[in-house]
């Protein structure tokens, strides 16, 4: 028997009571399906611009620390995504460290975030993890923002956050700007985060609003356009607010690789924009031919998945997974989203092959799983 065998289990009380209740953030195995559960850019780098990257990572000094302030990246960014004057942006681990750093710069006792719900699961978990109140406003029909119970509750709880992902995940819409531009008005000078991941699918944006809105902060990714791997987010907001959430950055959280990953892609981006363009086709199309097959509803999406609704989600969830397509089962996560699976746009042949795996689920030749 090891020493380890013999000292027994730990003693995890240190850990906090809310911690051991969590559930691990999990993703299924996906080795062999066709992936269509991530909202992942299907289709990598052309081998020329990946022949370049191998040659630019191999220079890079990784026995240094990443610059604090990764000034050339931070500027071919800011070109990038037409930044207006009186802005700056900070870049982020992925759009998941900088909703860590927003609520962290404003995470007291008894402090509340807000958000129209359902929708990005991480807004709440990072609210609870740092020990402030998540208050979820449920949407109305069809995925619209609750406006009346939205302002009801900035009214009553006084946010010091909220968060809107616009587009929404999972619902794949985009909320009614004028509703958006009420709760920002109502929220002030609580902040409202318009997390815009999807951004190059749905083609319009609020940065410009940002010299105007002083409340406002504007968070992208890098993740869905194609570059999920390298984890690089930025959050977009007037000067004075970047001036204090820069603060509570980690000093070096964005890594070297990333950087000089970054810095060669920004000179790319033509790649990218052709790439989310023809994804944004294809999930048009996905949409129309989701209609004539009997038994599903699929909802309007302004991004790159498509959530649909079906009678029996955990058996059409399995049955997918059985024909090798693997899609995101989100039906329990939310009363709204009972019956529904998000489907991540693909390439045309996987598009092809979920649409037809699904015909067959859903007329009864079922797998058994
Ligand atoms: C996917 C997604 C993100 C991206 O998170 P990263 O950490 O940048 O990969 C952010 N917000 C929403 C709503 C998302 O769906």
């Amino acid at each position: 028997m090891s020493l380890l065998g013999r000292a027994g289990a730990p003693d995890l009380s240190p850990i906090r009571d809310d911690v051991r209740a969590m559930i691990p953030f999990g993703t299924h195995p996906a080795a062999g399906l066709i992936k269509l559960d991530a909202m992942e850019n299907p289709y990598g780098l052309p081998a020329d611009l990946a022949r370049e990257l191998a040659d630019r990572l191999s220079h890079v000094a990784l026995n240094r620390y990443p610059p604090t302030d990764p000034r050339v990246v931070k500027t071919k960014l800011a070109r990038a995504i037409d930044l207006p004057d009186g802005c700056s942006l900070m870049l982020g681990n992925g759009s998941d460290e900088l909703i860590h750093i927003v609520i962290q710069a404003c995470a007291a006792p008894g402090v509340c975030v807000v958000s129209p719900w359902p929708s990005f699961v991480r807004y709440g978990l990072i609210t609870r993890l740092n020990g402030c109140t998540f208050a979820p406003v449920p949407l109305a029909d069809g995925f619209a923002i609750d406006q009346a119970a939205t302002l009801a509750t900035i009214r009553e709880r006084r946010p010091v956050v909220t968060f809107v992902a616009w587009p929404n995940n999972p619902t794949g819409n985009l909320f009614d700007r004028h509703v958006v531009e009420r709760i920002a008005d109502e929220a002030s000078p609580g902040l409202v985060v318009i997390d815009e991941a999807y951004q190059p699918f749905a083609r319009d944006t609020w940065l410009p609003d940002l010299g105007e809105r002083t409340n406002v902060l504007v968070m992208r990714t890098l993740s869905k356009i194609g570059l999920a791997g390298i984890r690089l987010g930025c959050l977009c907001g007037r000067t004075e607010w970047l001036a204090e959430l820069e603060k509570v950055k980690p000093p070096y959280n964005v890594n070297a690789l990333t950087l000089e990953t970054a810095d060669l892609m920004l000179d790319h981006l033509d790649v990218f924009a052709h790439q989310a363009a023809r994804i944004s086709d294809e999930r048009d199309r996905l949409i129309e031919s989701l209609f004539s097959i009997g038994g599903v509803t699929p909802f309007v999406s302004a991004a790159n998945f498509v959530l649909i609704r079906v009678a029996e989600p955990d058996e059409v969830f399995a049955g997918l997974r059985n024909l090798g397509v693997l899609v995101a089962n989100v039906s329990k996560l939310h009363p709204q989203l009972a019956g529904c699976l998000r489907v991540t746009v693909g390439r045309p042949q996987e598009n092809a092959a979920f649409l037809e795996a699904l015909a067959q689920c859903l007329s009864g030749r079922m797998t058994e799983s």
